[in-house]
Parts: structure tokens; C-alpha cells; sequence
């Protein structure tokens, strides 16, 4: 009999409850009581959801963070915060965001402590807090949160498997804060593991499952003997270990997954597919093996029909000792696509959430034990679902696969080099040296968001709202008249999201109204679905900016968003590679660039913000994706002429170990984000040789700090010192929109005389 499990079910709620009962408790609007009410309820909510399923996880539920949850567990808590006494939620939240609730100042110091780092999950776009390591670092169990949910999950009548991070992997995506090895704590971390297993076995459970992640990733000598090490020190541990590993193949570490003693493995066969019968013949005849089938990434219905044809014989081969599960935590899915109801029907039936996955799952293990005929009503209607969305007119557009099937290397070549180039823009545009602009959205006023969602409701009509988002363009405008700066945005008061704003106006795409996902602490996102073939109806942005160019004779920046970022921050489909979804918006942005370019805009700015996110998990890939990510970009900025300048911004400047694809791109100018880490992170200047113009940040847009004009200079004269002064540009690290106007105007006051006055220092008044 093969039998179903669960690997995590989003904890946010199907309204995101949890977001709503956390910042209440942060804003002291409500009690801790209340919070841990809600926490309990969404849990057995979830248990319930996931009736059916034979084995369920408890302990994937989270106040903030699952790593975070881990390093309470082992006692792991930053030296800052072992002061506070009070209830350990408290001391949760001071790490999770560097502070707690009202309620819990006691002893709090009113400006609160560091917040942990946060970082990326693999290649998701959630975010854990980043576990803390010294040398001295001991560790001590506190079992109590998992202990108290798997009694009240037993009260419950669910059979639970509880979910723990493994240590290799707790250790490895920590960071140490001296200069220790973190490795070299494993020795004191595996005992408090035993200890945890033993709690757990204590509680009648049988299963236990612990995930490693990293297994998935390339992996030094050392921590591979680490998993062996660690594993054999919890060999005898009475509860059985399933050892979890997603979001990718194990390649290389394939022999040392078999080869651990553990009762049980689970691997990502939506991405591992051909490691399955690999992993068969590898495995020791007495181990379960679990396969993720379902894809718990994407929110696609599963192809039921193709998983059964592969798996029916490998559930033949393995009988008793096979699991299926999802692919993955389904954290990274909305939790019920039962609750949409504006989504176009025909759409809505290619679709699966947390709730229909498991629906999946459940008919799956039907038909593998009992046969197909025992669920031949739902294999039928997955069917045709499959059917309609593979023949859809709505996802096949002739035309668009024609226009990507005729992409040559020549679309993104631009018609002469950079310094041809710049020698004609400098001519039209006459900028002075040091020229400053902004990265494109100025506030978000609470004004503007009232317009536009009473817009979305109907309540005002098209002209009244064209007005509202006209004005606001218009005071944008005056202020960056009165500021003096040299290159104006329109500031984008018209558009709530980057990604969407540009998805809403292009087909192929749809939106859901709850497929929220979380992205750390209470900030979820909603990605928009990338359903189709993609092709752009009208122009999306011309009128806007042409209107805003109307007002002022400086240059006015065109402001877009790039296909590889449009890409990253989406739901996209599973029946093409990403690669040539990416083509597909690259030729739908390419239009609107040369659109706007018709409509005499000479500065175009193409924001990549998301590029570096798309990066695969392991080295050996990303090569491959850096290529046509850049490939996709040239194809939608580079097809202007010599005069026009291309601009584009990214949210980051880690660029050491891809700095040649973002020289590739060509783009005339780059903006980037450095003036947190003090412009270090433009070290990498002194030794590539970056052809083409830089906007190093000089305004920490993420802080309510205001620069100074000596802070400014300071910056600049340290930029200048890798990157030649006439390349340079003065700008913020990124947008303004979520900034007030009393900070905004300070600061850019302070960041146009500070380009004032470096020009004035070089000789140079233009
Ligand atoms: N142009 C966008 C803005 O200014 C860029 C935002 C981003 O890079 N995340 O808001
Ligand atoms: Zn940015």
C-alpha cells in the first residue's frame, strides 16, 4: 500500500490571518493570548484541510520562520537578546525584527535590538532569519513548541509527523559572527539533536521528518562527512528519520543520500524525475522512499494520467516502502483556490493551491493502490483540465511563438558601442557631470492608493482617475523642478506593483485575488499568473510619460520593467522552459521600448531588480541562465537608436560572481545599491573593468535616515576612486515609494548639492 504525507502547509491562512493577528500583536492592538489563539486555530484549520492524508506535519507552523523556529529549539539565541525574560514569543520577535509588541516592553530598550539577517530560502522568494554562530556557541534543547503542537495535534486525531530542519543543513545556512568555523559545532550541536529526537519519541511518534535541504547543492568534503557524522550519531535514535530533500536533483550527492542510516528518504521527483530509479537501485531494501509528484512550486494542476504511467510501475517495484508527497513544503503556494471567485472560470480549471494539491495526492494513492477505476470521475475531470489548458487558444498565440521562433542573435545587439553611443547622447542631452535622477517611484501618499483602488472598484470613472494620477505626476514633477535635478522620473503613482502593473495590461497573464504566499514574517506577496503566450494588446506607459514630459524641459526617463524581473516575480507556466517565457516578454517590452522611444523619450529605463534571484541553486547552472536571462534583456533594450539611452536598475550590487552578464546587457547606464555597505560592494570595479556608466546609490531608500551632503560626497569620492568621474551618475539605491515626502525632499536636496559640489571640485560647472 502506498501512502500519502505532507511536507508543510502555508501558515498564513486563507485570508492571511496570521499577518493580520501578528502586526495587531506588534502594534499592541492586540494580546499575546490572542496571537497564540490565532496560531492555534490556523493550525487546526490546516490539520483539517489536510484530512485523509496519512501522515501530516506538525510543526511547520510558524510565528515568523521556520529556521528561526530551530534556533529557539536548540537554544541558539543571539547574545542580544539572552537579557529579556518574559515569554520566549517575545524574544522571538526581537530577533525576527528587532523588537517584540507594546505589551512586552517590560524590559525592552525602547529603540529595540538588532534585527537577525534574513536571507533568500534556496532559490523561493521566502526569506528565514539567518541562525547565528560563535565560536563559544552552545546549544540547549527547548522542545516546548514542538512538544505542546504534536499533543495538540494527537488531541486532534491527527497522525503526525513532526518537521525539523536537520543539523547539516541548520549549520550551514547559518553564518558565524567571528571568525570560527561553524562546522566545527556540530560535535555540540548532534547531542541536543538526540535529545530531541528522543522528546519526540517519547510523544508515541513514529516518524520524523528532517530536512536537508542542501543536499540539493554543490557541497565542499567537509560537510559531506558532516551528513555522515551526523547521521550516524542519530542512527539509533528510536523515531524514524525521513530525510527531506526539494527544490532540485541530488546529482553528485546521490550515493551519499543512500548511503545514510535513515529509514527513509524524500526526493523532489518533479525536478528529479530521472534520480528515481538512480535512487532505487541505490537504496538499501529496507528504506522508504518517498517521491514529491506533486509540484508544490507552481500552482498548475497536475498532469494525474502522466504521473500514474511512471508511477504505477515504481509503486509495483517498491510496494509497502513507497510514499508520495508533494514535491516540496507547500509554503509556497496560496492556500485554496476554492476562495477565488473573480478568476476566469476556464483559467481557474488549470489550477491547483495547497488544498487541491493535496486533493491530487489523495486521488493518486487511490489509483495506485485500488486502481485507476476507483477514481475514474476525478482522473476524467484532471483529464480534460489538462486538455483544455494544452489546446487553449487562450495559452497558444501563433503569432508570438512565430516572433520568438524568428529572434536573431541581431535583435540585441545595439547599432554601435558604448563610447559611439554616448558621444551622441551626451550631444542631445548636455547633462553636467555627476548627473543626478531617481530609480523612478516617488511616495505612495495615501491620496494615490485611495485613487486607484477606488478606480479598480469602479467608484470613480477613467477620466477622474486620469486626472488624480495626472496631478500627481504634475507635483513630481514641480518638486524635481525645484530640487534641480538633471533627469526627471514620472514617479509612478499610477502603478501599485512593478510586476503586476505591467502583467495587467498584457495577455497571457491572470490574477488571483487571495494567492498570497508568504515572503517573511507578515509580508506575502501575490504573484501574477503567467498562464499564456505573452503579447502586448497597446502601449502601456507611453501616455504617461509623455504627459510628464510636457511639463518640464529636462529629459524624462521611460520607465519599464524588465523581462527577466517580470519572469522571476511570477506564477509561470510548466509547459515551456522559463527561458522562452522570458523570450515572449522580452519582445512584448521590446515594443513598448521602441513605442516610447517613437513618442521622443531619449532616456528608457529598464529595471532588472530581480535578476540575480533567478540564479539556479547550483553553480554548474548558472551559466546557462545568466545566458539567456542577458539574452532576453539585449532583445527588449537594445533595438533603439544610438541616441537613446538605455538605463537599468538593480536591487542589489552583489555583482562580484556575475559581473561580465551585466556588463553583456549594454545598457548605457546601470543603477545599483551601495550605499549601505559604504560603496564596498564596489570592489569589484577595481578589477573588471565596467565599460559603460554607473549610478552607485548614494540614499538608503530602505532606512528613514537622511543622508547628509558630506555623507554623499564621501560616497562619490570613494566611487570615484574605481570608476572613472565622467561614468558616473548620483542617485538612491532604489525607489522612493515607500518613503514620506518630509523625508524624500531632505535627502535630495542634500544629494543634488552634493553633485553640486563635486562638480565644482573637478573643475567642472556645467
Ligand atoms: N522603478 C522602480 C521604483 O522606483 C524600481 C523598484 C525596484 O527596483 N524594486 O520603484
Ligand atoms: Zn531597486
Amino acid at each position: 500500500m502506498v501512502r500519502t504525507h505532507n511536507l508543510g502547509f502555508p501558515r498564513i491562512g486563507a485570508d492571511r490571518e496570521l499577518k493580520f493577528a501578528q502586526e495587531a500583536y506588534w502594534k499592541g492592538q492586540s494580546s499575546r493570548d490572542q496571537l497564540k489563539a490565532v496560531g492555534a486555530d490556523l493550525r487546526r484549520l490546516n490539520w483539517n484541510a489536510q484530512h485523509g492524508i496519512d501522515f501530516i506535519p506538525v510543526g511547520d507552523f510558524s510565528f515568523y520562520d521556520q529556521m528561526l523556529d530551530m534556533s529557539f529549539t536548540l537554544g541558539n539565541l543571539p547574545e542580544r537578546v539572552r537579557g529579556y525574560h518574559g515569554d520566549v514569543l517575545d524574544n522571538y520577535f526581537r530577533v525576527a525584527r528587532g523588537r517584540s509588541a507594546p505589551a512586552a516592553t517590560g524590559s525592552d530598550n525602547p529603540d529595540g535590538v538588532a534585527a537577525g539577517e534574513m536571507t533568500k530560502w534556496f532559490d523561493t522568494n521566502y526569506h528565514y532569519i539567518v541562525p547565528e554562530f560563535r565560536g563559544d556557541t552552545t546549544f540547549a534543547l527547548d522542545a516546548s513548541r514542538l512538544i505542546e503542537q504534536i499533543r495538540e495535534a494527537k488531541a486532534l486525531g491527527v497522525n503526525v509527523k513532526p518537521v525539523i530542519i536537520g543539523p547539516v543543513t541548520y549549520l550551514a545556512l547559518g553564518k558565524e559572527k567571528d571568525d570560527s568555523d561553524r562546522l566545527s559545532l556540530l560535535p555540540k550541536l548532534l547531542p541536543v539533536y538526540q535529545q530531541l529526537l528522543e522528546a519526540i519519541g517519547c510523544e508515541g511518534v513514529e516518524w520524523v521528518q528532517i530536512d536537508e535541504s542542501i543536499l540539493v547543492t554543490e557541497l565542499e568534503p567537509a560537510w559531506k562527512q558532516a551528513f555522515e557524522t551526523a547521521y550516524q550519531s542519530l542512527s539509533s535514535s528510536r523515531t524514524k528519520l525521513l530525510l527531506t530533500t526539494y527544490f532540485g536533483p541530488l546529482l553528485e550527492n546521490l550515493p551519499l543520500v543512500a548511503g545514510l542510516p535513515v529509514a527513509g528518504v524524500h526526493l523532489d521527483a518533479v525536478n528529479a524525475r530521472d534520480e528515481v530509479q538512480v535512487l532505487i537501485e541505490q537504496l538499501p531494501a529496507d528504506r522508504v522512499l518517498s517521491l514529491g509528484v506533486i509540484n508544490g512550486r507552481n500552482i498548475w494542476k497536475a498532469d494525474l494520467h502522466a504521473i500514474l504511467d511512471w508511477l504505477e510501475p515504481v509503486a509495483k517495484q517498491l510496494g509497502d516502502r513507497l510514499w508520495i508527497a508533494p514535491s516540496c513544503s507547500l509554503l509556497h503556494v496560496p492556500v485554496d483556490l476554492d476562495s477565488e471567485q473573480k478568476l476566469d472560470g476556464e483559467i481557474k480549471s488549470w489550477l491547483a493551491f495547497a488544498k487541491q494539491k493535496l486533493e491530487e495526492l489523495r486521488t493518486l494513492k487511490s489509483a495506485l493502490n485500488d486502481g485507476r477505476d476507483a477514481v475514474r470521475a476525478q482522473l476524467d475531470a484532471n483529464r480534460t483540465a489538462i486538455q483544455s489548458r494544452r489546446q487553449s487558444p487562450r495559452v497558444n498565440n501563433p503569432t508570438v511563438k512565430a516572433a520568438v521562433a524568428g529572434i536573431t542573435g541581431q535583435l540585441g545587439q545595439r547599432k554601435s558601442s558604448f563610447t559611439q553611443r554616448a558621444a551622441k547622447q551626451a550631444e542631445i542631452l548636455k547633462l553636467p557631470r555627476y548627473p543626478t535622477t531617481t530609480i523612478g517611484s516617488f511616495p505612495q501618499t495615501s491620496e494615490i492608493r485611495r485613487a486607484r483602488s477606488q478606480f479598480k472598484a469602479g467608484t470613480i470613472d477613467e477620466a477622474t482617475y486620469r486626472v488624480a494620477m495626472q496631478n500627481e505626476i504634475a507635483r513630481c514633477v514641480r518638486e524635481q523642478e525645484a530640487l534641480g535635478l538633471d533627469v526627471f522620473v514620472h514617479g509612478e503613482a499610477e502603478r501599485n506593483d512593478m510586476v503586476e502593473y505591467f502583467g495587467e495590461q498584457l495577455d497571457g497573464y491572470a490574477f488571483s485575488t487571495l494567492g498570497w504566499v508568504q515572503s517573511y514574517g507578515s509580508r506575502c506577496v501575490k504573484p501574477p499568473i503567467l498562464f499564456g503566450d505573452i503579447s502586448r494588446p497597446k502601449a502601456m506607459t507611453v501616455k504617461w510619460i509623455k504627459y510628464a514630459q510636457s511639463l518640464t524641459k529636462k529629459p524624462m526617463k521611460g520607465m519599464l520593467t524588465g523581462p527577466v524581473t517580470i519572469l522571476n516575480w511570477s506564477f509561470v507556466r510548466d509547459d515551456q522552459p522559463r527561458s522562452v517565457s522570458c523570450q515572449q516578454l522580452a519582445l512584448a517590452i521590446r515594443e513598448e521600448v521602441l513605442d516610447l522611444e517613437q513618442a521622443g523619450v531619449q532616456i528608457i529605463q529598464i529595471d532588472e531588480a530581480a535578476l540575480r534571484e533567478g540564479l539556479p541553486l547550483r553553480r554548474s547552472q548558472w551559466q546557462e541562465y545568466l545566458t539567456w536571462a542577458v539574452d532576453s534583456y539585449r532583445i527588449c533594450a537594445n533595438g533603439v537608436a544610438d541616441e537613446t539611452q538605455i538605463h537599468t536598475h538593480m536591487c542589489y550590487s552583489e555583482f562580484n560572481d556575475i559581473i561580465e552578464a551585466i556588463a553583456q546587457m549594454d545598457a548605457d547606464a546601470i543603477t545599483i545599491e551601495t550605499s549601505r555597505s559604504d560603496m564596498e560592494l564596489l570592489e569589484v570595479f577595481e578589477t573588471f573593468n565596467y565599460p559603460n556608466q554607473i549610478g552607485p546609490g548614494v540614499y538608503d531608500i530602505h532606512s528613514p535616515n537622511i543622508p547628509s551632503e558630506e555623507q554623499i560626497i564621501a560616497l562619490m569620492k570613494k566611487a570615484a576612486k574605481r570608476i572613472p568621474p565622467e561614468r558616473l551618475w548620483v542617485n538612491p539605491d532604489c525607489g522612493l515609494k515607500t518613503r514620506q515626502w518630509e523625508e524624500v525632499i531632505p535627502a535630495l536636496t542634500n544629494m543634488v548639492s552634493a553633485a553640486r559640489k563635486l562638480r565644482v571640485a573637478d573643475g567642472n560647472n556645467a
